[in-house]
């Protein structure tokens, strides 16, 4: 199967072309073409010689991603549901914001993590995404933005999808080079947000990556007892040892840390906790923001139900009290079940047995 042209860095596409024994300037001309004049097909690329489309058309492709269905919920959030290559199916949301358009790429077909009240992890990790499949997921939802032709561009990313990013390392690093780079899509590292729960070897990885892309950890709960209950990978990775890579990741790159926080029903959502959360925070206030998620439903996990707004309201208190930034998560598209972090499963399969022949 040829893997798509959009997994390649710019760097990789000049190797490539001068291991072709193409001239190294093709690469930008090429990557023109794709990024920003965004053609649909090789021969569309009238600077390039017949040769070098030839050689292209021999060894990659340009769209592997089918779009499959589009759901348009009444805030302006769109989900989108792609047929990969191989049949499977994975899903990316649009969503409106004030301050730009931001879309939510998926990393994985399903989650090993197991995150007890996420309906990604209920599906088994099948496979990873390649760097050009999740490439794709912006360029198919910018081009049915360039389609509206209101001149609308994907101006934020946030890596909050289906999967975990960082048990998709390398594939994840070469998307975060193709649409940061200058010659490319061009979109700000500080406009992309890559969401993890917590895999320590790679957050000292990334934290040396040098990168001005923004990191979120999933923590959920302040103490080992509390989190290993509701994430497993905390037995792995324990708060004291996801803290250490925090710390060292804050000491390289000064740049603040978004902790998310689902807030669950009489499980982690007391006052205590808070507490808890703000005293944990404490040494690094001012690199800290607090990002409370009211919780969404899923129907397979029936023991967690959405905090009372009252318990919201308390713990968010709490924690602005003890001087932590903090701010609660504004939901999009519930109407569409396309709620970032919550791309359904069942709705998944509901919807392929639906539309996909
Ligand atoms: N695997 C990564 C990124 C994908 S999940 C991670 O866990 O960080 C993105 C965010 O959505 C995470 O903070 C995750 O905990 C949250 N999420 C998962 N299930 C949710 C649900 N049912 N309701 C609200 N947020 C959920
Ligand atoms: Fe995987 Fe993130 Fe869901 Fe946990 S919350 S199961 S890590 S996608």
């Amino acid at each position: 199967m040829k893997t798509s042209i959009f997994g390649l860095t710019l760097e990789q596409l000049t190797a490539w072309l001068i291991d072709k024994g193409q001239k190294k300037y093709r690469a930008e001309q090429i990557w023109d073409w794709l990024y920003i004049k965004r053609i649909t097909e090789f021969s569309q690329m009238n600077n390039i010689s017949k040769e070098c489309i030839q050689l292209l058309e021999e060894h990659f492709v340009l769209y592997t991603l089918e779009q499959s269905v589009k759901q348009e919920s009444a805030d302006g959030t769109i989900k989108f549901l792609f047929k990969m290559q191989d049949g499977n199916l994975i899903e990316t949301v649009l969503m409106r914001f004030k301050y730009g358009l931001s879309v939510c790429v998926t990393t994985q077909v399903g989650c090993n993590i197991g995150c007890s009240f996420c309906a990604s992890g209920l599906l088994k990790k099948s496979r990873d995404l390649n760097s050009g499949e999740i490439v794709e997921q912006i360029m198919k939802v910018q081009q049915h933005l360039d389609a509206v032709k209101k001149e609308e561009r994907v101006s934020h990313i946030v890596v909050m999808g289906i999967g975990e990013p960082f048990d998709n390392y390398t594939n994840l690093m070469n998307f975060l080079s193709v649409v940061n780079s200058q010659k490319g899509l061009a979109i700000g590292a500080r406009h992309i947000t890559v969401s993890t729960s917590g895999i320590v070897p790679k957050i000292y990885d990334y934290a040396d990556e040098g990168l001005q892309v923004n990191l979120a950890i999933s923590i959920h709960a302040p103490t080992n007892e509390l989190r290993t209950r509701i994430m497993k990978i905390n037995k792995a990775y324990p708060i004291e040892k996801l803290m250490a890579a925090i710390d060292y990741y804050l000491e390289k790159t000064n740049r603040r840390i978004t902790f998310e926080y689902i807030l669950l029903h009489d499980v982690n959502d007391h006052v205590e906790e808070a507490l808890q959360l703000a005293k944990l925070l404490e040494n690094k206030r001012h690199l800290s923001y607090v990002n409370l998620i009211p919780y969404n439903p899923v129907d397979e996990h029936g023991q967690y139900q959405q905090s009372k707004p009252e318990a919201i309201s308390a713990f968010y208190d709490a924690l602005k009290k003890k001087g932590i930034n903090c701010g609660v998560r504004h939901e999009q598209g519930a109407d569409i079940d396309a709620a970032c972090g919550q791309l359904r499963s069942k709705q998944i399969k509901k919807t392929a047995k639906e539309t996909v022949k």
